[in-house]
């Protein structure tokens, strides 16, 4: 008899983007005249920069000929992009990260949901509340919890994020051996300093964890002491490993390029306490079970590191974090405590009333879509996201709506 992995039967339905899209759908219905505009949605919104449109199209143009056909290409991604990767993202900024430390994938995402299935199953994993709900899905598919009761999952050590800690969690009482952080954070917008992050990566070395950092959100950091990279703190190369991502700082959210930072120091330990690199494991992994982001991909991701590739990108960043200004300034006028909106397309706001509640609101009185904080974890109730990710024109109708439904 084939029976099924039961951990996956512990999961909670996400009933998040289907419940925002089913009342969405019924306020359409009974109002069709209604013009809807969507802040709820982590997407970008704006076209793919014109320098990653044409390596994309001479790529293709090179794959019609027979001489420059590419068929299966290194797994870890082409020597071309993760040179520039190392060189244009941390390099410039002085951490020293090696061509071959990067391992170019089809997405933050996966890499990041993926990355578990190297560690043991008892491992105490500490994740972030609220955050972006991969972390702790995929760990409860591995059978890393207990049963799901009071909103949260036995087993795991939640890092509570609040005002009170200005959404930067402290370090835990019980001890990790696997920490999720993400900064900028989504959903709260919230950043991380340098000597804050220095905490995390001293505590990691000292209790034998290791960090997992996604910073999907780097190219939002405008805050120039912020760091952009885990491996700008000293020592990080031992105990972390970054995901980063084309999604959101060139719009590649559905073009598919990402990369996961694996350094060659970093290490986990095996069961007699002996020191494993994990670089080689991952490498195992990802090409065991990976073949490459396509020829044509890359080469539009490699275009993000050209001169003009670079201007187009920081054009859409900017056009976000206008986006971003215009919400929290209006915001903060109506009077409502908020995080995020400066180094960050999210803003994170402390809603008076309940998630679910502050979202019909808002649909209804305004015809705007937000996301109940209620859906990135306990932590995220009362709250609610709006994202930038929209036309400068969308958002200032949308703040008008806004402030004349909470007026
Ligand atoms: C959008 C996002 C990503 C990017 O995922 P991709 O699979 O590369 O599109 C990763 N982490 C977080 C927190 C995100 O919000």
């Amino acid at each position: 008899m084939i029976k099924i992995n039961e951990h996956y039967l512990k999961l909670q339905a996400s009933y998040l983007f289907s419940n925002i899209a089913k009342k969405v759908g019924d306020f359409q219905k009974a109002n069709p005249d209604k013009d809807i505009i969507r802040l709820g949605i982590g997407d970008v919104t704006r076209a793919l920069p014109q320098a990653c449109t044409d390596a994309f199209h001479s790529a293709i143009d090179e794959m019609a000929t027979d001489s420059g056909f590419r068929g299966y290409g290194p797994e870890q991604g082409y020597e071309f992009l993760r040179e520039a990767i190392a060189k244009n993202d941390f390099q410039s900024r002085g951490a020293d990260i090696s061509a071959d430390e990067i391992f170019v994938s089809d997405g933050a995402k996966c890499d990041s949901g993926n990355i578990q299935e190297l560690f043991t199953t008892d491992a105490r994993i500490a994740i972030p509340d609220p955050v972006y709900p991969v972390y702790l899905d995929t760990n409860v598919m591995a059978g890393r919890t207990g049963d799901f009761a009071d909103g949260r999952y036995k087993g795991i050590i939640y890092l509570d994020s609040t005002k009170e800690n200005n959404y930067v969690p402290s370090l835990p009482a019980e001890k990790p051996d696997l920490i999720y952080l993400c900064f900028p954070n989504n959903p709260t917008g919230s950043t991380i300093t340098k000597a804050e992050l220095k905490t995390w990566v001293d505590y990691a070395k000292e209790n034998q964890a290791l960090i997992l950092f996604d910073a999907a959100y780097e190219a939002f950091i405008r805050d120039e002491s912020l760091p952009k990279s885990i491996y700008e703190v000293e020592g990080a190369k031992e105990v972390a490993i970054e995901f980063r991502s084309f999604s959101k700082n060139a719009g590649f959210t559905g073009t598919r390029c990402a990369y996961t930072v694996v350094p060659k120091e970093c290490a986990a330990f095996d069961a007699k306490g002996g020191k494993q690199l994990i670089h080689p494991l991952w490498n195992r992994r990802h090409c065991t079970k990976f073949n490459g982001v396509s020829y044509p991909v890359q080469r539009a991701a490699e275009a993000v590191y050209s001169e003009a590739g670079k201007a187009q990108a920081q054009e859409l960043v900017s056009g976000y974090l206008k986006n971003a200004d215009l919400i929290a300034s209006e915001i903060k006028n109506l009077g409502y405590g908020f995080a995020g909106g400066e180094n960050s397309p999210y803003i994170w706001i402390e809603g008076k009333r309940d998630s679910w509640e502050f979202f019909d609101m808002l649909l209804s009185k305004a015809g705007v879509v937000c996301t109940p904080g209620a859906g990135f974890g306990k932590c995220g109730e009362g709250y609610i996201r709006l994202s930038a990710f929209n036309s400068y024109e969308n958002v200032e109708e949308a703040m008008k709506r806004i402030k004349a439904a909470l007026a």
